[in-house]
């Protein structure tokens, strides 16, 4: 089945009590069982949920893989991930990195005796030079958030095999309809479903997908023994959302390009970050392993300083000021001071997350009214 299929019918059939076409909301804590042990194969929500089941199926399906996992948060599959190490244990990452991930890595599992390494990812075979008996995991993000570095998973998942390291790939900025990481030799692909999956802003949700089934088992442990699931109102809001995605993304792809070209020679604009320029350092590997380049784009003010920058980001009629991304209505974000501010000065400094960067994440709204938007404001 090609994706647009898959995402309004994987995982998803006629209700067998009542032929529903849309999979009920399952909104029930546990379940009866005959005897002890004789059920359906529920026994309590935390664990398994139908609705949360059939979503799972279709997020799975999307990412090209057998088994998928949703979580209470992106940050929750994250964890789940994390807590599959030990102390002593190392992990390899990049060092632009969404501000909530560097902050678990950095304030939470390095207390437990992980060691993490925050390298430059521009060039994939930097990862080797990190590499010894202690690496267990590399985590990376492609296209990175907010500078819109594009890392060459083919490249690192090679170097991952080659060692028998594990390879997670963040693939909340893309979204499965742009690139699936587990094709290229990924072992887990983990989303913030909060963002293009869901995709109308109107829930927190996280997600992995992986094939091997040794690894399901000890991912879905975890997720059963710490709880951090999700419930079957946000399932269902999510299936729902997921039946338009091929659609919406589509029609963040168009704005996305349209915008990029009206922000590249504006005169308040000093520099862009968008992957589908030819001109950006890792457009190749964009056009190799994605299949366009997204809504996403950062751009740096030309000669503003941080109370200018405030100023624009505030005079937006269309875009709203407003931390995520990925959903249907745009909006207008500033990393140092929102999204990015777990991160210190001099790492965010490092890779251009600086005082005068405003992201974009281009909704799907007509494209002449955001243009005329953005007119306006930089004027
Ligand atoms: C938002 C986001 C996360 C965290 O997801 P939550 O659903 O907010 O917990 C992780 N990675 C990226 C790239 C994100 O944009």
């Amino acid at each position: 089945m090609k994706f647009g299929t898959k995402a309004i019918h994987a995982g998803q059939e006629p209700d067998p009590a009542t032929g529903a076409i849309m999979t009920p909301i399952y909104q029930t804590s546990t379940y009866w069982q005959k005897s002890p042990g004789d059920n359906k194969g529920f026994e309590y929500s935390r664990g398994t949920n139908p609705t949360r089941k059939a979503l799972e199926s279709c997020l799975a399906a999307l990412e090209n893989a057998k088994h998928g996992l949703a979580f209470s948060s992106g940050m929750g599959a994250t964890d789940a991930v994390m807590k599959l190490l030990s102390p002593g244990d190392e992990v390899i990452t990049g060092d632009d990195l969404y501000g909530g991930s560097y902050r678990i890595f950095t304030k939470i599992f390095s207390n437990y005796g992980i060691k993490f390494h925050f390298i430059d990812l521009n060039d994939a075979q930097n990862v080797k030079k990190y590499v010894n008996e202690n690496t267990k995991l590399i985590w990376i993000e492609t296209p990175t958030n907010p500078t819109m570095q594009i890392v060459d998973i083919e490249s690192v998942a090679a170097i991952a095999k080659a060692n028998n390291i594990l390879l997670a790939v963040d693939n909340t900025f893309a979204s499965p309809y742009l690139q699936n990481p587990i094709d290229l030799g990924a072992d887990i692909v983990m989303h913030s479903v909060t963002k293009y999956l869901g995709g109308h802003s109107d829930v927190v949700m996280g997600a992995l997908m992986l094939n091997d089934d040794e690894l399901y088992k000890r991912l879905w442990f975890i997720y059963n023994a710490c709880g951090a699931t999700p419930g079957p109102m946000d399932s269902f809001l999510v299936l729902r959302g997921l039946k338009t995605l091929h659609l919406r993304m589509k029609a963040h792809c168009e704005n996305g390009r349209q915008i990029a070209q009206f922000l590249k020679t504006h005169p308040r604009v000093e520099k862009i970050y968008w992957p589908g320029f030819t001109d950006h350092p890792n457009h190749d590997i964009a056009k190799k392993q994605m299949r366009d380049f997204g809504g996403m784009i950062s751009i740096a003010l030309k000669g503003a300083d941080l109370n200018e920058t405030f100023r624009i980001a505030s005079s937006f009629k269309v875009f709203s000021l407003a931390e995520s991304l990925g959903g249907v209505e745009s909006l207008i974000n500033h990393p140092v001071s929102m999204t990015h501010g777990s991160i210190p000065k001099a790492e965010r400094d490092k890779v251009g997350v600086t005082d005068n960067l405003l992201r974009l994440s281009v909704g799907v709204e007509d494209v002449e009214d955001l243009l005329e938007d953005l007119k306006q404001a930089l004027a």
